[in-house]
């Protein structure tokens, strides 16, 4: 099959990632493009006047909208059991995260959501809202476990994502987060906790059976120390998942440079990074996901983007959608943020959540973007410009979904 979108304003051409350095705040831009689809993926992009000419079976109009990527959020927790807005009329009352997590709260309160729930009633539960998450524009999206915490559960929050997967037209990534937070049954002792959940049994079963692609660890003050991150990625790895990190989030403890070592797909968060780990990464191939979300969400500083894009990291963004911290499902509405609290241009925002959000996943050499031969996940937006998209705060711009070269 064959598809002409014409009729396009502005074609945002973004590379295949990682993006760093001048094309990351200077991707191509086409003016009155075309692109040519065929089959599942782009087969030719430039301006309509130069258009090939033969047999198409679809003509889109793009009606003098903006075409771009479909997004990637490469980092969510967006598959759980229940809701904590209680909590968070704590937190505007003034209730830290720790102090919340410290009193049963956090994440525990979805743990006990989770294992109350069937894997039927977490994909009933989780499914409107990845749907509204494709409707906004993410064609891919990451999703973590680590609200089971025993393994049964994480197997069960695993199968989930693995369903939810089935019933839509979005590429779901899923991983395992058992290193979320100890559960109160291992009170006191987190190692023991991550040896049972890193056993040689339950890893064969995630592996065989597909369950996950990834293996990530919350390394923080409350959570888990370097160390014992470093040996639960490290029994992940040998089984063959690959280790990110929710780094340097709440306070600065090393674990970048530990994911850094450990060849880390991503180190996520950073609001704490230092110039130490900034060198270590801009030595290495993990990407820099930064989640603005959670610093509008808590009201906390944010990550110093523009000091990661000065040192030439090919940084990407993501929603960190979850109960607690970010209760937020829309990237559109991340960029707006990270245009007006990291500082980041609307073109900079686009390419964090695009090829560079794919490098995190690995995916760059097929998603992520507008490339002949890449996938042809798109996006017909109403505006014009790429600037005008999230300038336009809480907007809905995105016009049509277009996945592996079909309108979802
Ligand atoms: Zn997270």
């Amino acid at each position: 099959m064959r598809t002409l979108i014409r009729n396009i304003s502005q074609l945002v051409a973004v590379p295949p990632g990682p993006v760093r350095g001048p094309a990351f705040s200077n991707p191509p831009v086409i003016d009155r493009a075309a692109l040519v689809i065929e089959g599942e993926k782009i087969a030719w992009l430039g301006r309509e006047a130069d258009s090939p000419g033969g047999q198409f079976e679809h003509v889109l109009d793009a009606e003098g909208g903006t075409v771009v990527p479909g997004l990637i959020d490469c980092h969510t927790h967006a598959v759980f059991a229940g809701s904590r807005e209680d909590e968070f009329v704590r937190k505007i009352q003034g209730a830290s995260y720790l102090e919340i997590l410290q009193a049963g709260g956090g994440i525990r309160s979805t743990m006990r959501s989770v294992r109350a729930a069937s894997v039927d009633e977490i994909v009933e539960e989780s499914l409107p809202r990845l749907t509204r998450m494709l409707g906004s524009g993410t064609t891919t999206v990451e999703i973590k476990s680590g609200y089971g915490l025993s393994p049964e559960d994480e197997v069960k929050l695993l199968l989930a994502i693995r369903e939810i997967g089935r019933r839509l037209p979005m590429e779901i990534v899923p991983t395992y987060l058992a290193a979320h937070t100890t559960p109160p049954e291992y009170e006191g002792r987190p190692g023991d906790y991550l040896a049972a959940m890193t056993d040689d049994a339950l890893l064969a079963r995630i592996i065989g059976e597909g369950l996950a692609e990834f293996a990530d660890v919350f390394t923080e003050r409350g959570a888990f120390s370097v160390d014992e991150s470093r040996r639960y990625l490290e029994a992940c790895r040998r089984r063959g998942l690959v280790p990110k990190v929710h780094a340097e989030q709440l306070s600065s403890s090393g674990s970048t440079r530990m994911g850094v070592a450990l060849g880390a797909a991503s180190v996520d968060h950073l609001e704490f990074i230092t110039d130490e780990d900034i060198a270590a990464l801009a030595g290495s191939g993990t990407i820099p996901v930064l989640l603005p979300g959670c610093s509008f969400f808590l009201g906390t500083p944010p990550a110093p983007a523009r000091k990661l894009i000065a040192a030439g990291l090919p940084v990407a963004l993501a929603t960190d959608c979850n109960p607690g911290s970010s209760m937020i499902e829309s990237l559109p509405l991340i960029m707006s943020i990270a245009c007006t609290m990291l500082k980041m241009t609307p073109a900079e925002c686009l390419v964090a959540c695009t090829a560079n959000a794919a490098a995190a996943l690995r995916r760059e050499d097929r998603l992520g973007a507008i490339a002949v031969g890449h996938q042809a996940d798109l996006l017909i937006l109403y505006v014009p410009n790429v600037n005008a998209w999230p300038y336009r705060v809480g907007v809905k711009s995105v016009w049509k979904v277009i996945r592996k070269g079909r309108v979802t």
